[in-house]
């Protein structure tokens, strides 16, 4: 099996990943067992964040590097939390604080369209001059009672029309078949053409 060390330490996203790439024949390292330790996300773009994570789990680890950003867009928000989707109640994150805080603001609006969008980036090295870069999102809208256990972050609140149900009432296995992280890693392998 081939491995690809992850730039993340969230373990929902481990769990994602490691999931949908196992069933193409790649293991996933995290990064935390070959002792790389968490980094910031100083940047306004999801690409910024996500590049600056590969890099700087490359430099230290001397291998091939998967990272990914990802988070919540609102419409109505102008596309908040976006980048901070995992701080927005504040530091330390805490998922039950950030949906308070999203169900709040969206109180005023009828417009509760949101997606969750996801950008992964691969170096093959720390001075990798052409990263691979690929995304994917996820359509659905903000309700105010969450619903399902599964998932994680904005998920028991974030509602799919077509299905009638919340990602956090998907299976990991359904979640994995439509979310913005598949579609990402989807659009990533084409372009390895693996
Ligand atoms: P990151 O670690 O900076 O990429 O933060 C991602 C944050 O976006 C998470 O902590 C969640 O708040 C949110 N997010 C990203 N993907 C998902 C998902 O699949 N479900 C729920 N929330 C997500």
């Amino acid at each position: 099996m081939k491995q690809l060390v992850l730039a993340s330490n969230n373990q929902g996203k481990i769990r994602e990943f490691s999931s949908i790439l196992a069933s193409i024949g790649i293991e996933i390292i995290p990064q935390a067992k070959l002792n790389v330790p968490e980094i910031d996300e100083p940047y306004f773009t999801f690409v910024e964040n996500a590049l600056h994570k590969a890099r700087h789990c490359s430099k230290i680890t001397k291998l091939a590097t998967l990272a990914d950003d990802s988070g919540l867009c609102v419409n109505v928000l102008g596309g908040q939390p976006g980048v901070f989707s995992a701080r927005f109640a504040g530091i330390p994150g805490n998922d039950l604080h950030n949906n308070i805080k999203l169900i709040k603001e969206l109180e005023p609006y009828t417009d509760k369209s949101a997606f969750y969008y996801c950008v992964l980036v691969m170096v093959r090295s720390f001075e990798d001059p052409q990263p691979i870069i690929a995304d994917g999102s996820l359509h659905g809208k903000i309700i105010d009672n969450a619903q399902g256990s599964g998932g994680f972050g904005y998920d028991p609140h974030f509602y799919l029309p077509k299905l009638g149900m919340t990602v956090a009432q998907l299976s990991i296995e359904a979640k994995n078949q439509i979310s913005h992280r598949a579609q990402a890693i989807k659009n990533l392998l084409t372009k390895l053409a693996i």
